[in-house]
C-alpha cells in the first residue's frame, strides 16, 4: 500500500494568527500616524446562512487586529440600483479604507456590474477587472484573497514551490484562474509548471496524479480520492461543505473538495478543511485592508 503516513498539516489557523500578529502590530502604526485605524466595510445582503457566517468571521478578524469595521446588512429584496448606491456610497467614504459587497448575490442583482462598480483602490476582495489585470501583469494591487491566502501558506511553511508541476482543479475568476496564476509567476511561492483542469478536463486522474501540488477548488465534497494524488504531494483544498452526520450533535460536519482521511497519508502536506483555506483567506483580506490604510 502507497502511505508516507508522515504528512504535516498546512495550519491556517496557526498561519493566519502568525501573519494577523504582524498585521497588529502595523495597525498600532497606523493608528499612530493616521489617528484613526484600517477601516473595513462589508455589505450583506439577504439572509444566506454561509455568508452569514463568512462576513461575520470577516468582522470578528478585523476586531481582532484593530481594524474598524462596519458591516452594512441589506435585505434580499434589495434592488440592484439600492446596492449600486450603495456602492457609490462606499466608494466615497473617505473614513472606509476598503470594502467587500459578500456573494452570492440574489438572483435578481448582477454580480458583474456590482464588482465593477466598487473603486479598484477600495476592493480589498480583489475582483474587479483592474486588479485581476495588475496580478497578471505583477503590477501592485489588490491579489484576490482566497490564492493570495493559499500563496501566504506556501510561504509560511516554507513549501518549495520553484520547477514544481501545480496541477490547479477550477478556474472561477476568484479562485481557480488567479491560483494558477499565481503559482506560475517568477516569484516564490511560484515558478511552478501549472494545468488548470476544469470540468470538460477528459482524464481527470490522470492530470492530478502528475501534480506535485495539487489545489482544489471545485465545491464538491470529497471528490478528490486517494487514487488522483500522487505520493507526497502538497494538497490545498479550497472546498467547503456541511455535510450530513446523524453522528454528530449539530447533524453535519464540515468538509471539503478533498477526501482527508484517504489522501492525507499519501501526502508531504496538506490542508485541513476547516482550518485550512479559509482562515487565510479572512487574513489575505486584512492584508488588503491594511495596504488600502497604507496607501
Ligand atoms: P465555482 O463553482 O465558481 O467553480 C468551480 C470550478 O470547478 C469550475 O471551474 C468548474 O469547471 C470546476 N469543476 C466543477 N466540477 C468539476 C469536475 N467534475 N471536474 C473538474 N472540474 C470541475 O467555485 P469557486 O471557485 O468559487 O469555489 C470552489 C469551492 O471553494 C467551493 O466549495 C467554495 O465554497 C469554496 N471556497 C472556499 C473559500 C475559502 O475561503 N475556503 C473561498 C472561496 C471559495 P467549469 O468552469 O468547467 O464549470
Amino acid at each position: 500500500m502507497e502511505t508516507s503516513t508522515t504528512y504535516r498539516l498546512l495550519d491556517g489557523t496557526e498561519c493566519g494568527m502568525a501573519v494577523r500578529s504582524r498585521i497588529a502590530s502595523a495597525t498600532a502604526e497606523v493608528l499612530k500616524a493616521r489617528g484613526r485605524a484600517p477601516h473595513l466595510a462589508a455589505v450583506l445582503v439577504g439572509e444566506d446562512p454561509a455568508s452569514q457566517t463568512y462576513v461575520g468571521s470577516k468582522v470578528k478578524a478585523c476586531e481582532e487586529v484593530g481594524f474598524r469595521s462596519t458591516l452594512l446588512r441589506r435585505p434580499a429584496t434589495t434592488t440592484e440600483e439600492d446596492l449600486l448606491a450603495l456602492v457609490d456610497q462606499l466608494n466615497n467614504d473617505s473614513t472606509v479604507d476598503g470594502f467587500i459587497v459578500q456573494l452570492p448575490l440574489p438572483k435578481h442583482i448582477n454580480e458583474e456590474r456590482i464588482t465593477l462598480a466598487i473603486a479598484p483602490g477600495k476592493d480589498v476582495d480583489g475582483f474587479h477587472p483592474q486588479n485581476l489585470g495588475r496580478m497578471m501583469l505583477g503590477l501592485p494591487g489588490y491579489l484576490p484573497a482566497t490564492p493570495n491566502g493559499i500563496v501566504e501558506l506556501l510561504r509560511h511553511y516554507e513549501v518549495p514551490t520553484e520547477g514544481k508541476h501545480c496541477v490547479v482543479v477550477g478556474r472561477s475568476n476568484i479562485v481557480g484562474t488567479p491560483m494558477a496564476i499565481l503559482m506560475s509567476r517568477n516569484a516564490y511561492p511560484g515558478n511552478c509548471t501549472v494545468t488548470i483542469a476544469h470540468s470538460r478536463t477528459r482524464d481527470l486522474p490522470a492530470i492530478t496524479h502528475q501534480a506535485d501540488i495539487l489545489i482544489v477548488a471545485i465545491g464538491k465534497p470529497n471528490f478528490i480520492t486517494a487514487d488522483m494524488v500522487k505520493e507526497g504531494a502538497v494538497v490545498v483544498d479550497v472546498g467547503i461543505h456541511r455535510v450530513e452526520d446523524a453522528s454528530r450533535k449539530r447533524g453535519y460536519r464540515i468538509c471539503g473538495d478533498v477526501e482527508f482521511e484517504r489522501v492525507a497519508p499519501k501526502c508531504a502536506w496538506i490542508t485541513p478543511v476547516p482550518g485550512g483555506v479559509g482562515p487565510m483567506t479572512v487574513t489575505s483580506l486584512l492584508l488588503n485592508t491594511l495596504k488600502a490604510a497604507r496607501s
